[in-house]
């Protein structure tokens, strides 16, 4: 068998569905190419009952990529992502039609929601070991917390990375709780170039999320020769991969996401808009932005410097390595996944402990 015969048979095996399939339920999302329902399917079907809860996006024109993204992040790195399970169009494209996605229901918070939390970040300590934990409160134990879920973040991306697909919307919001498997997933693949294949490598930069956008404002350099049809950019792509190194934008975004999850005083998109005003200003050195707050900063940000410098300084490391202004400096997600913060264990360890 080769690979696509594979596909097709994975495919033709997999349950399909259309409109009528579907029972709406609570809006999850709105955005400008689309609306998110959490869905469950009507009771005409046999097997119905064990889909459990779905989620169902009607998308634009562009839900075509998102429906080719995830059909080819669930082959190359299915647990990077949330489940994926069917995707068709709706309607005929000449008459507008839409693109219906659907995935199983991961669970009930992004990690958005939960960083949000006053509990945090041991509300999420609770969730990924589904126990609580009987020791005092406290910075090392925030470290292990927060450490277990950038593992898993960057698990996430290394299998997007791996597969040649860059994400281009990693932001809190875009990274889901799966109950079922007790992992952080990522979602929403609307903005996502494979850079392999040449999908959707230079429309949309519109799209991105400016609060977590790294500073080059394209993933490939402008440099790059335009966007070349599919078939030569498969031949091409990786030697532009090695060049450009689009894959650390996401990793910019993640460092973001790890410094507000270091800082509480960073977390709402007012103080990550000043902190992003503020690294600008110094060059996007992290090292520079550090010295210019930490005089006269508040016991808050205080905390996140010590939570950061714990053994040795070693999570402050690994942070001013993801937020980098030059995307070649910035470390790669598997080498993060490498990086001596994760050497202790994380939850894990805790959990023994007890
Ligand atoms: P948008 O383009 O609107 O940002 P997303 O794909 O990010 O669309 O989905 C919007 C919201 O729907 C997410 O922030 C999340 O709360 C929820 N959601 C999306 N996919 C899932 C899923 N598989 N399981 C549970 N909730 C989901
Ligand atoms: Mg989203």
């Amino acid at each position: 068998f080769d690979m696509f015969v594979l596909a097709f048979l994975e495919r033709l095996f997999r349950p399909t569905f259309k409109k009528d399939d579907f029972v709406l339920g609570k809006k999850l999302g709105e955005g400008a190419f689309g609306v998110v329902y959490k869905v469950s399917l009507a009771d005409k079907k046999p097997n119905s009952k064990k889909e459990g809860d779905l989620v169902l996006k009607k998308a634009t024109e562009y839900g075509a990529v998102e429906i080719w993204m995830n059909e080819r992040v669930r082959r190359a790195c299915a647990n990077s992502c949330a489940d994926f399970v069917y995707g068709f169009l709706e309607g005929s494209s000449k008459k507008g039609g839409e693109y219906w996605l659907v995935w199983r229901f991961e669970g009930e918070a992004t990690l958005s929601d939960l960083v949000q939390s006053k509990e945090f970040p041991y509300n999420v300590e609770t969730m990924i070991l589904g126990e609580v934990q009987n020791l005092p409160k406290g910075l090392a134990r925030e470290n292990k917390i927060i450490q277990t879920i950038m593992r898993q973040i960057l698990f996430a991306l290394d299998g997007l990375h791996s597969t040649g697909i860059v994400h281009r919307d990693i932001k809190p919001q875009n990274i889901i709780f799966s109950e079922g498997s007790r992992t952080f997933k990522i979602i929403d693949l609307g903005a996502a170039a494979d850079l392999r294949v040449g999908i959707n490598y230079i429309p949309k930069e519109f799209l991105l999320d400016p609060r977590y956008a790294a500073p080059e404002q394209y993933i490939m350099s402008t440099q790059t020769p335009s966007a070349p049809s599919a078939p030569v950019a498969t031949a091409l792509s990786p030697v532009l991969w090695q060049l450009n190194l689009p894959d650390r934008f996401d990793i910019y975004s993640a460092g973001l996401i790890f410094l507000q999850m270091a800082f509480p005083s960073l977390r709402t998109d007012s103080a990550l808009i000043q902190f992003n005003r503020q690294l600008k200003r110094c060059d996007y050195d992290l090292v520079a932005w550090r010295n210019t707050v930490e005089p006269r900063a508040s016991p808050d940000i205080r905390k996140g410097f010590e939570l950061l410098d714990l053994d040795n300084g070693i999570g402050w490391e690994l942070l001013t390595s993801m937020v980098r202004y030059k995307a070649r400096q910035r470390i790669s997600a598997k080498a993060a996944l490498a990086h001596p913060y994760f050497d202790s264990e994380g939850l894990l360890a805790l959990s023994f402990v007890q």
